[in-house]
């Protein structure tokens, strides 16, 4: 192994965010309101050769998981040549994807005997009408489906990713318990983010996952302690219920501390931060093996610059326009 990649902070960096394309088929209220639409020229998204070329350069400096993701990343036709690249690689133990679930039904077999270990499934609303209103898309069945096609082909445990959104979902949470009850199922819920593309949205719909814990912690759901190498989300279980739910609350005080995770998007730029102010190009070095050396160097050299903090809590959004432009 190179170097563990490591900041000026202390934080290792076991986990890589990839995604493989912006393009998304959604049209999540919070990401792409008016749908996907291509941001001016460019070379095309990181091929399987170059993807594999990251992967393998973050494998040989201590990362041991990879989630794929974008935009909508099962809409890449080599999806499930992205996966089995991935699995392939000597030192990555968890491959994880996140997804908004309209191939699942179909694909998921097909994924896990490529080796995906881990699924994230967006359903920020079990009311399909209510789904539809969010996502843009009347597909809330077909991703139940989907859900329920991960179990069939042997994943263990599903995770949901609902984002909270005053107004719009947030009277679900009684439905939402009674759907994990007896669900191997982490329903994640994440607190509306920030994003320099969006308006009044937040001001509308942004709820804190404040009083979702303090409803958890008065019905007797109890706080998971946590690994040292797990992600920022708290993590709650109860007695009574299969399920767990988990609270992502990125205004929290401290949230970054525990941060784990490099990004690298689909144009093949290195995101120290989902809030950063820019992505430095790798691009130019994954076009040969022998660049790995080159390629290493310049990600720690950009590791010294990570901030302490994304600084959102004082109103700062960075450049990222939407979460599908960097892979949320
Ligand atoms: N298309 C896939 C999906 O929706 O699962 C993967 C990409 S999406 C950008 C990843 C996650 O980011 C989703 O769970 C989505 O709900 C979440 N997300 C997108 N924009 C967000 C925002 N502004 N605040 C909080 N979460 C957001
Ligand atoms: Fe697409 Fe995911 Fe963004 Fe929704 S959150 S628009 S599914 S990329």
């Amino acid at each position: 192994m190179s170097v563990q990649f490591e900041d000026s902070f202390h934080r290792k960096f076991y986990y890589l965010r990839l995604s493989i394309t912006d393009v998304c088929n959604f049209r999540c209220t919070y990401c792409l309101p008016e749908g996907y639409k291509p941001a001016g020229k460019n070379s095309g998204f990181l091929t399987l050769d170059e993807l594999h070329r990251v992967v393998t350069a973050f494998s040989h400096c201590g990362t041991s998981k990879v989630r794929i993701t974008g935009g909508e990343p099962t809409l890449r036709r080599d999806f499930t040549d992205v996966v089995a690249m991935i699995a392939a690689q000597d030192g990555i133990k968890k491959v994880a994807m996140t997804t908004n679930g309209y191939r699942l039904e179909k694909n998921a077999q097909q994924w896990r005997d490529a080796g995906l270990t881990n699924i994230n499934v967006s359903v920020d609303s079990l009311d399909p009408r209510m789904f539809h209103q969010i996502t843009g898309e009347n597909k809330f069945h077909q991703v139940m489906r989907g859900i329920d096609a991960a179990f069939d082909a042997g994943f263990e445990q599903v995770k949901v990713n609902a984002v909270l959104l005053k107004n719009l979902n947030s009277g679900e949470l009684p439905a939402f318990l009674n759907w994990i009850k007896d669900r191997p199922i982490q329903l994640r819920f994440i607190e509306l983010m920030q994003t320099g593309d969006m308006d009044s949205l937040f001001e509308q719909h942004h709820q804190s996952g404040v009083s979702v814990r303090n409803h958890l912690i008065a019905n007797g759901w109890i706080m998971k302690v946590r690994d040292q190498n797990d992600g920022p989300a708290e993590v709650f279980c109860h007695p009574d219920y299969q399920g767990e739910i988990g609270l992502i609350m990125p205004y929290k005080k401290d949230f970054c501390s525990s941060c784990n995770r490099l990004r690298v998007s689909a144009l093949g730029k290195l995101h120290m931060c989902l809030f950063g102010d820019y992505g430095v190009d790798l691009r130019d070095l994954l076009q040969d093996n022998a660049q790995e050396e080159a390629l290493v160097a310049r990600i720690q050299g950009e590791l010294l610059n990570k901030k302490q903090s994304h600084f959102l809590d004082q109103g700062h959004t960075g450049m990222t326009p939407h979460l599908a432009s960097i892979g949320g």
